[in-house]
Order: C-alpha cells, then sequence, then structure tokens
C-alpha cells in the first residue's frame, strides 16, 4: 500500500464529501509554475495554491533564507523573546502601508488574522468606554475565513448561517454599495443601525473566494466617508488581494483610500509557510494603551510570529523589490484579457473578466466540477472550478507559453463541456 492509500483512511479533507471525494493526486515536488506527480505527470498550476506561491515554487532566494533561519532557530516564542526576522518584517510591513498603519500583529492564518482585526475594532471601544458597539457590517458575497466569528462576516449561505444559527455571534450582512439601489439601502442601514456597529469589513476590488466578483474602487471610498461620518473602523482584509495581485501591491492604491486595519497572509511568505498579519494605526494601538492589564489585546498563537515564516515574508518583499513583479502582472493581464475573451461565445458562459493576475470564466452554472477537473488534468494543468467559475490566479513568474497552456487548456474544455 503507498502512503496515499494508506493515510487517505486518516485524513480529513478541506471542502469535501469524504464519501465520494476522490482520491487526491500524489505530488512529488513543485518547481516554478509546475507541480510534478509522483507518478511523473507534470502540470502547470493555474491557483497558485490558493494565491499563495506569487514568485512560483521553489523561489531560491526564500529556500536560502529559510534554510539560514532553520539553522540558526526554527523558531521561539513570541511572549518575552523576540526573533530578528518577526521584527525586521513588522519594521518593513509598517513602511510599506500608508498613513499610521504603523502596529502589526502576527498571527498564523487568514482567519485568525481577521479575528483579531475584529478584536481589536471591538476592544478599541470598549476600551474607550464606548458599550454596546459589537457589530461588524459585513458585505454578501464576502469571504473572510472559516474560524466561527469570520464565518459571521461571511456571506451567509457561505458561512453557513442558518446551519449554525445559536454557535455564531450575529452580524449584520448588507449588499455592497455599487448601484443607486444598494447605496441607498446601505445608507439607510447606517442611519438606523451605526450605534451598534464597531467597523465594516470589505475585501477591497475582489471578492475572492465568494466568486471572483469585482467592484470598482468608488465603492471602497463610499465606505471610508461612511466610515468617517460614523466614526467607524474600516477594516481590509487584503488576504487574497495583497501583494500585486490585483495589479497594484495592495488593492487599497486603486482607490486612494487607507483602512484602518488590513489584513494580510497568502502571498505573504510567498507561499512557503503559514503566516498572517493583522496591521492596525497608531490611533487605535493607543486605545489599548493604559495602567491597566484589562485593556491590553488578549491574543497570542502558539506560533505568532514564527521565525521560519517571518524569514520567508522578508525573502519574499525582497524579491517583490528586486524582480518586477507588477510589471509581470501587468503583462499575465493582458494575456489573459485576450486569451480568455474568446470564451464569451462559448455555450454556457456568463461573464469573462480579468483584474491584475485574476482571470475568471463565469458559467450560468457548473453541474459537474468534478468532471471539469478531470478534463483539465487530462490538459495537463492544475485548474479547479469552483461554484460558477473557471478561474485562473497563476504565480506572477508563469511564462507566456505556461500561461497560453492555461488560457487554451479553459478554451478547449469549456468547447466540450
Ligand atoms: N480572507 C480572505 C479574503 C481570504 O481569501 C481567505 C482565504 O481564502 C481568508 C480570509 C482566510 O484565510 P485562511 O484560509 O488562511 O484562514
Amino acid at each position: 500500500m503507498t502512503w496515499l492509500e494508506e493515510g487517505w483512511r486518516h485524513v480529513w479533507l478541506p471542502y469535501a464529501q469524504m464519501q465520494t471525494a476522490p482520491l487526491p493526486m500524489a505530488v512529488a515536488r513543485t518547481q516554478g509554475a509546475r507541480i510534478i506527480l509522483e507518478d511523473g505527470r507534470e502540470l502547470i498550476d493555474g491557483i497558485a495554491s490558493w494565491w499563495t506561491a506569487c514568485h512560483g515554487y521553489n523561489h531560491p532566494h526564500i529556500q536560502q533564507a529559510v534554510a539560514r533561519q532553520l539553522e540558526a532557530m526554527p523558531h521561539v516564542m513570541f511572549g518575552g523573546l523576540a526573533n530578528q526576522p518577526a521584527y525586521r518584517l513588522a519594521t518593513r510591513l509598517a513602511a510599506m502601508m500608508p498613513g499610521d498603519l504603523n502596529r502589526v500583529f502576527f498571527t498564523d492564518s487568514g482567519s485568525v488574522a481577521v479575528e483579531v482585526a475584529i478584536k481589536i475594532a471591538v476592544q478599541s471601544r470598549l476600551n474607550k468606554g464606548e458599550r454596546g458597539r459589537t457589530k461588524i457590517l459585513a458585505f454578501s458575497g464576502g469571504y473572510h475565513g472559516d474560524t466561527l466569528g469570520t464565518m459571521a462576516i461571511c456571506d451567509p449561505e457561505e458561512g453557513m448561517h442558518s446551519l449554525y444559527t445559536g454557535l455564531l455571534p450575529e452580524h449584520p450582512v448588507v449588499p455592497l454599495p455599487k448601484d443607486e439601489a444598494s447605496i441607498a439601502a446601505f445608507e439607510a442601514f447606517l442611519e438606523r443601525e451605526h450605534k451598534t456597529l464597531a467597523a465594516i469589513i470589505v475585501e477591497p476590488l475582489v471578492q475572492g473566494a465568494g466568486g471572483m466578483v469585482f467592484h470598482g474602487p468608488k465603492v471602497l471610498q463610499r465606505l471610508r466617508k461612511a466610515a468617517d461620518e460614523y466614526g467607524l473602523t474600516l477594516i481590509f482584509d487584503e488576504i487574497f488581494t495583497g501583494f500585486g495581485r490585483t495589479g497594484s501591491l495592495f488593492a487599497f492604491e486603486q482607490a486612494g483610500v487607507v483602512p484602518d486595519i488590513i489584513t494580510l497572509s497568502k502571498a505573504l511568505t510567498g507561499g512557503t509557510s503559514p503566516l498572517a498579519v493583522t496591521i492596525a494605526t497608531d490611533r487605535l494601538f493607543e486605545t489599548f494603551l493604559s495602567d491597566s492589564p484589562m485593556t491590553a489585546l488578549m491574543h497570542g498563537p502558539t506560533y505568532m510570529a514564527h521565525a521560519l515564516g517571518c524569514a520567508a515574508a522578508n525573502a519574499s518583499l525582497d524579491i517583490f523589490e528586486s524582480e518586477p513583479r507588477l510589471a509581470q502582472v501587468a503583462a499575465i493581464s493582458a494575456q489573459m484579457a485576450k486569451e480568455l475573451e474568446p470564451c464569451r461565445r462559448l455555450p454556457g458562459v456568463k461573464d469573462v473578466r480579468v483584474m491584475g493576475a485574476i482571470g475568471v470564466v463565469q458559467m450560468h452554472e457548473i453541474t459537474n466540477p468534478a468532471g471539469l477537473r478531470q478534463k483539465f488534468l487530462k490538459e495537463g494543468v492544475w485548474i479547479r472550478p469552483f461554484r460558477d467559475i473557471v478561474y485562473l490566479t497563476p504565480a506572477f513568474t508563469v511564462s507566456p507559453e505556461e500561461l497560453s497552456r492555461l488560457t487554451g487548456a479553459i478554451r478547449r474544455v469549456l468547447t466540450t463541456p
């Protein structure tokens, strides 16, 4: 029995009905934009491992940095002890942020970074003696993670709000203020409910796991204005959009809007190891300062500021400085727009859209995602349709030929669905 067959009796897969889930493919190694399977097949990766491997797999600069750090010290606890990669990373991230987004809280996953953002937004008010403002305003189609606190601010269907009633905290979820009707509803909601609210949370420019749905910078400007008017904390969840994915290093740059809290993860370590940050303004941070331990932020994951992860993240930032990532994203964007456009004429296709290094072909419905995945495998590409979309979020280092193989596979597979 192989390790895969033996372990298959014991693992529990993500988002899977285990009764019918097919055996996953055994991966031997990765290189650049390629996944090499144990049986020798090589797949071109269209997803970059859930949007993390922005520099491609096995970038030597990250590998060397992690190897050096591993030799010196894999990790030490963050309470009372300091590791240099984490302190350096905090300094660098703060320098990259606009305004007074200066305080970096480390965690180990995107969901937990969002949990921390919620805690900061709510406790900041409690610390100032403001009670009753414990709700977070979130948006339909949004996704912020799988922990209970973040499920509560996901789209109600995505977050399984009705199934988990009684367990999840309740937060208001409204449509994004995109058009006249939704803007009016948003404004009416705020006027009525603002006294219950601590914060507004949004994935800026792209609602990723909710189906890669785009919105314009005006929406973000509107949210900033509303947050200012009602004194709300504005949280941008850039866990998906951060580090170049939308065409700018951070999505907020395209709107000229500065949030009060930003969450980052995924591409932070270039896909090397789990690490996340919640970055807050000095203004929020100062509300936690007092002579009492009661106003401190009570959070501290065991692997907080993991030294290997921070070494990887620092190396990833070096690469953003030394290699032309944003130019590559612009080239990928143009190529995807050109090569996916013909899909618009294929049967069952509802929309084709591209932003930065995100290419989406939206179908009226996908009835057999497993069947589609098999067809993509036969084409030698790793593409996983979900909901009603077939999408690409490749490594920024994907070559034009590799990208053409990905877009060509989509065109061919959707031609004969
Ligand atoms: N926020 C956004 C915008 C995400 O896309 C994700 C993951 O897809 C998360 C939060 C949760 O991150 P994680 O899966 O690391 O907990």
